[in-house]
């Protein structure tokens, strides 16, 4: 291929300065060489010589040894010195052998004898373009190659990937610069070192596997994620993904056993797996507390349940809810909530097991898995425990604050025999705990799924309910049973729920005194009962009774009088026109308290019915004892008027009631023939759909107009 170069008819003509100080001479050469198609130039002194080849490129000089004035040996001297390229031929006439040799040595490439055999010239001429060229060429491609070479060495120093060769032992051979960027090592210390001396103790073994297996097949790469060892700060591994090629002969390659070298290409990854890393412990982490969330949870306690099926162990689930989080959540701000919550999950950590799992659901509750409950007696200690560390005060940001807590357990298999089981019915029971008053410990038992599910459900409803407003006051009238004249409304709580539609008192109520709800429900209901009333008051319906039904949960709170009083005051009410209605179990049960609070009621004026009278404990020694105006006799015996002895008990109810100065309300009349009996038997007012259901006030207005009502209907 070069020669095909050299012999190129495109190639330029080879420029030769001829030098000799025989004009004559210069002249037969230059047609000779001519005719032969090189360029000639010529120059008859060394002097004249030297400054052509100052001005142009020559491939070969024939040089005359022997010049008056500046000698051939004298003009080479000049070449070198000046660093001129030249291809240089000696022409020597008579001269010695040593001349020859001598100028040979300094740089010519070969001599001629005169006089010229003109085949010898042109072959030696011939030869010397020849040797130029090529010359020429491998100089070319020297350069070219160096470049080239110089490209790649940049583009591997410049790569942002490590990029590395290990021998057939795994040792670097090469490593680029990029390995001091991101790992902190410089190439020239790793080299002839294992791959391993650089890799995360973790993966080393890995890393020797790898390299021993057999070569993946022709052009296939082998990709695996490592980690590596950093000596940056603050980083002490970093995580690369590398591809790996063998470099060998196929042979090689596929000979059993047989080592091969490896080029590597590593690209850090760090940030990719630390973000993976960060995203799945969110996944299954409470960020707050850093304890597992419901999923891991869920996942742990799965596996429990999975080796308990086999071996004989029992776990259990423990719900632990707060008692007072809330009153701190609310009055001190969140940021003191948020660490109270890490303060208790600390103080639960130190109080379970190393096999155990705490988790955090949420808000403020926490959830134990006890891998193994070993029986009854474990539980309760586990969770006396976290109660007494609970209970020991906690102090953050100056405040001294304190909590306590409610837990349920549940026990595989009676608590649930799946995970999700165990979790709810932990939930139920703690649920009980809490509504039972005291806080402490309640084991799961089947009986309370029932009741509890949907409470817990409805309670939560409520809650909404009561921050959107959903409750709307009916009203029930009272009549005279004579005149059906008006006499009184008793106000009936309705929930309008946006889903569940009207859900009926005898379904929420239960659950609003369960929870405690009802105290705010029916402090809202007395204020609003009054608002409304007292605005009908003023439209002409003067003295017009208003009866309100009370939870004696909140006749048993604190400061309930002043609360009733005060509202009364601030909406404007006569208090001689209201009548709470209580049950008699309220009276039976309770403590010197109560009585005190009825009389102070009784003193302002406030009147009190006994609700639903008949169906608790009837003992009527509390009529004395309390200061009571009414007594409304269950819907029960006004339903079975028609049977002649419970008619009996009307009849009895509504003449005690006339002896001990009683008013007396008939309730649920639904039928003419009610009406009839309660007249004959006296009973002075009457309730019931026979007349009106509760309905919304505005529609009861347009129906009994303005009227005068009290005192003179009221009472019998
Ligand atoms: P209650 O105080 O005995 O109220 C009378 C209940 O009997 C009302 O049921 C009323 O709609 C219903 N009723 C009226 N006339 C008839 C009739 O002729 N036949 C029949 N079968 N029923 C009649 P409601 O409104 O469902 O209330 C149920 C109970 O919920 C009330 O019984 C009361 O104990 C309680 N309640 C209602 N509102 C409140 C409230 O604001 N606070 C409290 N603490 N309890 C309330
Ligand atoms: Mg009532
Ligand atoms: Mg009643």
């Amino acid at each position: 291929m070069p020669l095909d170069v050299l012999d190129n008819e495109d190639a330029q003509p080879a420029r030769i300065l001829l030098v000799d100080d025989d004009k004559r001479l210069l002249d037969s050469l230059n047609a000779l060489l001519t005719a032969y198609g090189y360029q000639i130039d010529t120059a008859d002194t060394g002097a004249a010589a030297l400054d052509r080849l100052q001005r142009e490129r020559y491939d070969v000089m024939l040089l005359d040894l022997h010049m008056p004035g500046m000698s051939g040996h004298e003009v080479m001297r000049q070449v070198i010195q000046r660093r001129i390229d030249i291809t240089i031929v000696v022409v020597s006439g008579e001269s010695s052998l040593a001349d020859i040799s001598y100028a040979l040595r300094n740089g010519a490439y070969d001599y001629i004898k005169k006089p010229y055999v003109p085949e010898e010239l042109i072959a030696t001429i011939n030869n010397a373009v020849r040797k130029r060229r090529l010359e020429n060429y491998s100089r070319l491609m020297q350069s070219r190659l160096d470049r080239s070479e110089n490209l790649h060495r940049f583009i591997v120093n410049n790569s942002p990937d490590l990029i590395y060769i290990l021998d057939e032992e795994g040792n670097f051979s090469f490593v680029n610069r990029q390995v001091q960027t991101l790992l902190g090592y410089e190439p020239e210390e790793l080299l002839g070192r294992h791959i391993s001396t650089i890799i995360a103790p973790e993966d080393r073994e890995r890393i020797r596997r790898i390299l021993s297996l057999p070569a993946p097949l022709e052009g296939r790469r082998r990709a695996v994620n490592i980690a590596f060892n950093s000596r940056h700060p603050n980083q002490e591994r970093r995580h690369f993904e590398v591809s790996m090629w063998p470099i060998a002969d196929t042979e090689e390659l596929y000979t059993v056993g047989k080592r091969y070298r490896t080029y590597g290409m590593a690209r850090d990854i760090t940030e990719r797996v630390q973000a993976e890393a960060m995203i799945s412990f969110q996944t299954y982490h409470d960020l707050l507390t850093q304890l597992p969330n419901r999923a891991l949870f869920q996942d742990r306690l799965t596996m429990a349940i999975n080796q308990a099926a086999n071996g004989g162990q029992r776990p259990a689930v423990m719900f632990i809810d707060l008692a007072r989080f809330k009153v701190v959540n609310d009055s001190l701000g969140h940021s003191v909530g948020d660490r109270l919550l890490q303060a208790v999950s600390e103080r639960l950590a130190g109080c379970i097991g190393s096999g155990d799992t705490l988790s955090r659901f949420g808000g403020d509750e926490f959830n134990v898995l006890l891998a193994d409950s070993r029986g009854l007696h474990h539980v309760q200690r586990v969770a006396d425990n976290i109660l007494a560390n609970l209970r020991r005060p906690f102090y953050i940001d100056g405040h001294e604050l304190h909590v306590d807590a409610s837990i349920g357990v549940a026990i595989y298999p009676e608590g649930g025999e799946t995970s999700e089981a165990l979790i709810k019915n932990a939930g139920i029971a703690m649920y009980h705990a809490k509504t039972s008053g005291r806080s402490g410990l309640q084991i799961f038992e089947p009986e309370m799924n029932q009741t509890t599910n949907q409470r817990l459900l409805l309670e939560q409803e409520l809650r909404r309910g009561l921050e959107q407003d959903q409750f709307e006051i009916y009203y029930q009238p009272q009549l005279d049973s004579m005149t059906e004249q008006l006499v009184g409304l008793e106000a009936l709580i309705r929930w309008k729920h946006p889903t569940l539609g009207q859900v009926s008192p005898a379904v929420f109520i239960p659950v609003a005194e369960h929870s405690r709800l009802i105290l705010e429900l029916d402090r809202r209901t007395l204020r609003r009962a009054c608002r409304e009333i007292a605005a009908l008051h003023r439209q002409g319906w003067q003295r017009l009774l208003l009866s309100v039904n009370l939870s004696p949960l909140l006749v048993r709170s604190e400061n309930f009088v002043e609360d009733v009083l005060n509202t009364l005051q601030e909406e404007g009410f006569p208090p001689d026109c209201l009548e709470l209605e209580i049950t008699e179990n309220l009276l039976l049960s309770d403590h010197p308290d109560v009585v005190k609070k009825l009389q102070r009621l009784n003193d302002a004026g406030v009147r009190l019915a006994i609700d639903d009278f008949g169906t608790g404990y009837s003992s009527l020694s509390y009529l004395q004892k309390f200061p009571i105006s009414t007594l409304k006799i269950d819907r029960s015996f006004i339903h079975s008027i028609a049977n002649s002895n419970e008619a009996c008990i009307v009849n009895a109810i509504v003449a005690m009631a006339h002896g001990l100065k009683l008013r007396v309300v008939a309730e649920g009349v639904e039928r003419a023939a009610q009406l009839d009996y309660l007249r004959a038997v006296r009973c002075p007012v009457v309730q019931g759909f026979l007349f009106a259901p509760p309905r919304p006030l505005a529609e009861l207005t347009a129906r009994y107009g303005p009227q005068m009502v009290w005192p003179a209907k009221l009472d019998a």
